[in-house]
């Protein structure tokens, strides 16, 4: 029950916004085309993978300006696959950053190795080459960076690291569908780009992922253990070129991706330039807005790049605040205002620290950053009125 107690004890306490009004943090912007497109396909009967999938691969193929890209359902299991066929297994290890979701580290332990923590850089919190270096032992296979709140990472240093050392590189671009590196996109650096679609990504297609591959034979074998490890035939098996058998060849994982999903991936990749540019205008509105808070805003995007903006997250250091960031969430929350967290850092999660022996000053940088980030509403369903109510929240509390 949020706002009870200290809040209905003050009886002068007008939130921001209604309770009947709540922010609801990254709720996604849906429009009449992504309706109909669905109403159209629960109409033809055709729901699960089909025609409208192939055609979202080949607009996303063609949005990264790459021969292929495989559609799954999840970016989880595009990781996984990933790992897989990158030959990742027991014994191996592989380095990630602590600033991250869950599933990049669990991706990891899907596969059968062990995850390598290396800590992030205090400004782009994305992943530091140089922790990465120290990190390498004779076990590392692969590397993982996360492009982390849609900030590309340096793609030059991290390139030249698994060049030197003979690594896979597996990009995880859940944040970053938008982002460019010295004009080359994210997600075509690597052996493998993974994307999510989740609910909250800039483009949803409620649960979805992509997986974009170098080479045929990885993306042919990504295709097979995507389905059951039925031989490539079986996409087709059912379609109007006569019937075909399906043979097993391995065994391989159900991460297929249906047309229902594809239906409203179609028109969110569609308005992807769109839904950025009304980030943007959000994204300023909030660095003008808080610039005299007792705060620390995101950096400005590095030069030669481009930001996908996923995430706008604000670090409140209770010292310099007068607050702690925990008191803060209670603070918004009771205005009716939605507010995420990117993230706790993965070395304070109980699981790994039973099973890896992580403790938080592993990675003191990404510790720190998960007890002082807040992320704030930034999705293209935000409002003007409603960045008015974000802002007007922020200040109260902080002002
Ligand atoms: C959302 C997210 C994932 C997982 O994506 P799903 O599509 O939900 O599996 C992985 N890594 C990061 C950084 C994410 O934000």
């Amino acid at each position: 029950m949020e706002g009870e107690g200290a809040a209905d004890a003050d009886s002068s306490f007008e939130p921001i916004r209604t309770k009947e009004d709540f922010l609801v943090y990254g709720a996604p912007l849906i429009e009449e085309a992504e309706v109909a497109e669905i109403v159209d396909s629960v109409r033809s009967g055709w729901l699960g993978t089909g025609p409208k999938v192939k055609r979202f691969e080949e607009m996303f193929a063609d949005y990264k300006g790459v021969d292929r890209a495989l559609a799954v359902n999840s970016c989880t299991a595009a990781l996984h696959l990933s790992m897989l066929v990158a030959g990742v297994g027991p014994g191996d290890e592989v380095i990630t950053t602590p600033m991250t979701f869950c599933a990049t580290i669990n991706s990891i332990l899907h596969a059968g190795a062990t995850p390598v923590l290396a800590d992030v850089d205090p400004v782009t919190m994305n992943i530091d080459p140089a922790a990465v270096e120290a990190a390498i032992t004779p076990r590392t296979r692969a590397v993982i960076p996360v492009h982390f709140a849609g900030r590309p990472c340096d793609m030059d240093a991290l390139g030249q690291i698994v060049k030197k050392h003979d690594l896979k590189l597996i990009e995880d671009c859940a944040h970053a569908i938008e982002a460019e590196f010295k004009g080359r996109k994210a997600g075509t650096f690597g052996d493998f780009g993974c994307f999510s679609f989740y609910a909250t990504k800039n483009v949803t297609t409620g649960e979805g992922g992509m997986v974009l591959t170098k080479s045929q034979g990885d993306s042919e074998r990504l295709k097979t253990l995507a389905l059951h490890g039925m031989s490539n035939d079986a996409w087709h098996r059912y379609g109007d070129e006569g019937f075909k058998h399906y043979f097993v060849v391995e065994c391989g994982f159900k991460y297929n991706m249906m047309d229902l999903q594809a239906a409203l991936g179609l028109h969110q990749l569609a308005r992807v330039q769109r839904g950025w540019e009304r980030r943007a205008e959000l994204w300023k509105r909030y660095d003008a807005a808080f610039a005299d808070l007792p705060i620390t805003c995101p950096a400005p995007a590095e030069k030669d790049t481009r930001h996908a903006l996923h995430i706008y997250t604000i670090l409140i250091d209770e010292e310099e605040a007068g607050l702690s960031r925990d008191q803060f969430l209670q603070a918004i929350t009771r205005e009716n205002i939605g507010v995420g967290v990117h993230y706790v850092a993965a070395t304070e999660h109980p699981y790994y620290q039973d099973r890896f022996g992580w403790k938080p000053e592993h990675a003191p940088v990404a510790s720190r950053i998960g007890w002082q980030t807040v992320s704030l509403p930034l999705s293209p369903r935000v409002s003007d009125h409603d960045a008015g109510c974000v802002i007007a929240a922020v200040r109260k509390i902080l002002g």
